[in-house]
């Protein structure tokens, strides 16, 4: 028997758990009643939303637009290296752990090279530049795959956020060196929430070269734009998206709803909520007796350690969420729409749930 789905009640596994917000889903609409337009991109919706991208970066990019981040990732990945090439990244890099190998498929082989992963920044999910220099000076000769790329996710997997000083010197070390530097900004808004900071302050001005920049996760239907700040590296890119499956043939109901996005900074509301969500969540649980709260977050996750009979109990009660994403402990995802009475009432059963797993004494 399916149960009777309710709308009210929200989950905290991923932020793709929650649906299309009401500007973009307005903005959607809008296209659906602008009759015939052109078609694979070439439509004015398109025009529109990358001319708005350019000005809110400030700096005559090239824009593309695919379905998901995967292959946001793999095809720019594909454009900065050879087959021979090799891309530097964390070990819980969604490049590295959860795209089934779309950047080695996309690229023709190129390898990801994971950076050590037990100093104090590796365990916040960060890179820095002692660990981009160590895998860059490793090896020089024919038989290791060229260093090419440095890829940072921002916000990182564990909710964590590279400030401008840090992607600098990482971009300093990869200009040293001759590197790209890739950001998978699959939640990027949640990054310049937090850092408030100008959009470009984190990218092209501090030596990004290209963006990967989520607008599903933000509140879009579907759809990520892979904006290029080096223009020279987009070349072919079209025919990379093409050959991919990821060439939209109306493109319109993917851009359209970014108009919803860039609409009033809603982009930026969407993300501040998200992470204040978060925050909320983070504060309700640090009283808990029997929880763990891994790092303090910095964008709409919160890290955890729960006695096995606590999580077991909550997915008992309905409860979604991630055990063991990127390092061990449960994920809390909180996403643009995430209300503070499901984060009041996810909190009360954590602790109902971590205590009643105390007194059976199967708290680990
Ligand atoms: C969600 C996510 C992506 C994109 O994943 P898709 O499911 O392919 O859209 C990319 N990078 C990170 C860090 C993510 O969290």
């Amino acid at each position: 028997m399916t149960p009777t789905p309710d709308p009210t009640r929200q989950h905290f596994a991923s932020d793709n758990y929650a649906g299309m917000c009401p500007n973009a889903a307005r903005w959607f609409q809008e296209a659906t009643l602008s009759g015939h337009e052109p078609a694979y991109g070439d439509d004015g919706w398109t025009q529109r939303v990358s001319d708005q991208l350019r000005e809110l970066f400030q700096t005559d990019c090239d824009i593309y637009f695919v379905f998901n981040g995967t292959a946001a990732n793999s095809l720019a990945l594909a454009s900065l290296c050879q087959s021979y090439h090799s891309v530097i990244c964390t070990s819980v890099a969604h490049i590295e752990t959860d795209e089934c190998g779309g950047p080695e498929f996309f690229s023709n082989g190129s390898k990801l090279l994971v950076a050590e992963s037990d100093s104090a920044a590796a365990r916040l999910g960060k890179l820095t530049p002692d660990a981009v220099e160590a895998l860059v000076t490793k090896r020089s000769d024919v038989h290791y795959p060229k260093p090419k790329v440095i890829s940072l996710t921002q916000a990182t997997e564990l909710g964590t956020v590279y400030s401008v000083e840090e992607v600098r010197a990482i971009a300093a070390i990869a200009k040293r060196r001759h590197l790209k530097v890739h950001m998978d900004g699959a939640r990027f808004a949640n990054a310049v929430a937090t850092l408030g900071c100008h959009p470009s302050d984190i990218t092209w001005r501090a030596g990004v070269d290209v963006l990967c920049f989520g607008g599903t996760k933000n509140g879009l239907p579907v759809g990520e734009a892979v904006v290029f700040f080096d223009r020279a590296l987009s070349e072919d890119f079209a025919y990379r998206v093409k050959q991919a499956g990821q060439l939209a043939s109306k493109m319109r109901f993917i851009s359209a709803p970014w108009l919803g996005l860039l609409e009033n900074d809603t982009w930026l509301h969407n993300a501040r909520h998200a992470n204040a969500m978060a925050q909320r969540l983070y504060a309700a649980l640090r009283p808990v007796a029997g929880i763990e709260l891994l790092h303090a977050p910095q964008a709409n996750a919160v890290f955890a350690k729960l006695p096995r009979a606590a999580i077991t109990a909550l997915h008992a009660r309905g409860w979604r969420f991630y055990e063991f994403i990127a390092g061990g402990g449960c994920r809390f995802m909180c996403a643009w729409d995430t209300t503070p009475e499901s984060v009041d009432a996810f909190a009360a059963d954590i602790a109902a749930a971590c205590a009643a797993a105390g007194v059976t004494g199967t708290a680990r």
